[in-house]
Formats: structure tokens, sequence, C-alpha cells
């Protein structure tokens, strides 16, 4: 999955009888021409709180803060297109993750914009009951002063372990911890990821997700388009209407990020619109609460709307399904057409210099960077 460049800097130093050390040095120097953090998310999105910045938390989004819970980033099993991949190669610069609750819990109590936590990895379910507890007791406790509404796990615990809730030592201290979050009125979201249909027909999976639900959990579901794994529109479809039928809401579908292995996993946006376009046409209604294909680069999500004409010419029609400012969100803006583009800075504006938002974001950057790198919608 190495672009030719980078494999043979790897085929020498392994043809040279090199020591591990020495080998490890070159993979870890690949690792870093990856662009491991996409997105200025070590940059732009690093919180502080007293003095402390919180470097296991994303505030990117008014509403919603990443959370990477330190006993949460390991996963079930690695995906080669995962987009968090420097999580898990030993890197530790490279590595988010935060061990107390204690400061998330304060800066949550200053941030009352704040209504939805997303615990995310690595992956939170691969923590047992007596760990995972810790993480949410503040959250149902009764002097509960956080905003905090809707807790959210991203995971794919379904497809790749749905035991965590059928055998496991402590599958029902879950599912008592589920029900008792989801009485107190808070919503519960896992934010499940299943890349495709075959993952969604075992019998484990199909139990597992009936377990869940009745605890009051929701389940979401979500996945990149991947080249030679579900570049299909029929995949789409399929896999939408049995996660329908199992009673899952298709909530994204995301582009392939600029990271890691993506020259070989990324397809260009006009062919992933096209899955997509074709896959939305063939469900009916209720798999449509699906929204993309978004990509979640440096100034929000960005949705493809489509491929558009003015006067003979093609565009493409975007526009902001998150935006690091909200007022972005929801306004359509056009880019000059590109067979080839695969991600948002292959894209250039159509009628003028700039896209709308680019002055906007420098300045946010900007006082990201150099001031408290607290995030202020004011
Ligand atoms: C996608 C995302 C969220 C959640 O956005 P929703 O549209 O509410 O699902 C939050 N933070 C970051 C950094 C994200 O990429």
């Amino acid at each position: 999955m190495l672009i030719p460049a980078h494999y043979e800097l790897m085929e020498r130093a392994l043809s040279n009888d090199k020591d591990r050390e020495s080998i490890k040095s070159v993979a870890n120097e690949i690792r870093l021409l990856l662009n491991p953090h996409p997105a200025g998310q070590q940059e732009y999105n690093v919180p502080e709180i007293e003095g402390h910045r919180l470097h296991g938390l994303q505030h990117k989004y008014r509403e919603t803060v990443l959370f990477f819970p330190s006993s949460g980033q390991t996963c079930h099993s690695y995906c080669t297109f995962c987009f968090r991949w420097p999580q898990f190669v030993g890197i530790d610069e490279l590595k988010f993750a935060m061990n107390e609750t204690e400061l998330l819990v304060k800066y949550l109590e200053a941030h009352q914009e704040v209504t939805d936590i997303l615990f995310t990895g690595g992956d939170p379910m691969i923590m047992s009951y007596r760990v995972f507890y810790k993480y949410i007791e503040p959250f149902i406790s009764d002097n509960n002063k956080t905003n905090i509404q809707t807790i959210r796990i991203g995971t794919k615990v379904l497809a790749y372990w749905p035991y965590k809730f059928l055998t496991d030592e402590d599958a029902n201290d879950f599912l008592n911890l589920f029900k008792e979050i989801t009485s107190k009125g808070i919503n519960l979201a896992f934010m499940s990821h299943f890349s495709h249909p075959k993952e969604l027909e075992t019998a484990a999976v199909k139990m597992a997700i009936m377990k869940l639900r009745s605890s009051g959990v929701q389940i979401r579901t979500q996945s990149p388009v991947l080249k030679h794994i579900n570049d299909k529109a029929e995949i789409w479809a399929e896999m939408w209407r049995k996660q329908v039928n199992l009673n899952c809401i298709p909530y994204y579908m995301f582009v392939e990020r600029d990271t890691g292995a993506q020259p070989y996993f990324a397809l260009p946006l006009v062919e992933t619109w096209n899955i997509f376009r074709k896959a939305y046409q063939m469900v009916s209604g209720v798999c449509r609460t699906v929204r993309g294909p978004s990509m979640s680069c440096t100034p929000g999500k960005v949705q493809i709307l489509g491929v558009g004409k003015i006067d003979q010419q093609k565009i493409f029609v975007l526009r902001f399904i998150q935006g690091r400012n909200p007022d972005w969100v929801a306004k359509p803006f056009f880019a000059c057409y590109d067979e080839n583009a695969i991600w948002m800075n292959d894209l250039k504006p159509v009628f003028s210099k700039k896209f709308f938002f680019e002055d906007e974001a420098e300045l946010i950057y900007e006082e990201k960077c150099t001031d408290s790198g607290i995030h202020s919608f004011e």
C-alpha cells in the first residue's frame, strides 16, 4: 500500500541488512511523510482549561467534544485504511490520549455550549466495564454540572467483536450501564463503523444490535468509501438497507482522508459522489438519513452535493455539514470540476480567487495557534 518511492526506501533498508532500530527509524521517517495529523488536529483543536492543554480532547465544532480516553487507544483489529493509524504505531508524540476525566469534566462545565461528548480512539469499546465506568460516572452522577445530552461512542465493536455484549464476562454490566444512562434522559449513540454488508450478516452481530437497542442505545452507522472494499453503489445500497432492517440509522458516508494509505484506498471525488448518488437512488427514504460524501478537512466537514452545470461548464456543488464557524454550514458553494480531484485541497473556487470561508478560516487558525487554543465562537 506504500507509494513506490516509500516502498523503495523500505526495500533498501531491509535488503541492506540494517538492524531493527535503523529499520524502525526508516519506517518512522516514512510515517511522518504520510500526513499523520490531517485537518489541523494537533495544531488547532487542542482545548485548554486552567492553563492545562488537554491533549486528549478535540473541540472543533461548537456542540461536540471528541475525547480520547487513554485506555481506549487500541482496537479490536487494525484497519489498513484507518485515518487514526498514528495512535497505533508506537510514536508517542503522534498520539492523542487523555487519562483523567477530572480536567475533561471541568472543561465541559465551563463550556455549556457542548451538548455532545464523543468517546473515540482507537476504539473505546476495547475497555473493560470497570475502566469504562470511570469515564461515564461523572455524566450520570447527581452532581453533573455539564450540559452533556448526548454521549456518543465511535466504535467498530459490532463488526469486530459483537461478543462484547453477548458472552464477554462483563457483557451484562455494560448493558445495564447503558440502560442507566439512557433512563436518565441522555441520548447514548453508538457511532458504528460498518464498511461492508457482510459485517451485518452474522447471528452474533444481529443479536448484539438487538441487545444494545433494548438497553436504549441508538445505533448510527458510518464508513469511508474505500477502493478495493466498498467502491460500488450496490454495496452501499445493500449495506444501508440491512442497517435499517436491523434498526440502525445510516449517518455518514466519508471520503477517505488525506493520510496514511490514501493513495491506495482513495477514489476521485466524482466517483465517490456517483457511488453515493446511485446508492441513494436505490433505497427508500428511511435509508436516506445518510449524509455524504463528506470530507473531514481543516475548515470543517465538506459535503459534495454533486456535479452541476453553469453555461455548459461543469462545477462541483459543495456545502459544509460542520464548520469551525457554524455560520458556514448549509450554504452552497462551488469548485471547478476536476475529474482527478481526490480531496479538498485539489479543489479551486470557480467565481473568485478564494472560497468564501478562507479568509475567516485563516483568522481562526491564527488565533488557535497563537493564544490559548480555547475555542471561542462568540
Ligand atoms: C464529525 C466530527 C464531529 C461530529 O460532527 P457531527 O456532525 O455532529 O456528527 C465532531 N468533531 C469532529 C472533529 C468531527 O470530525
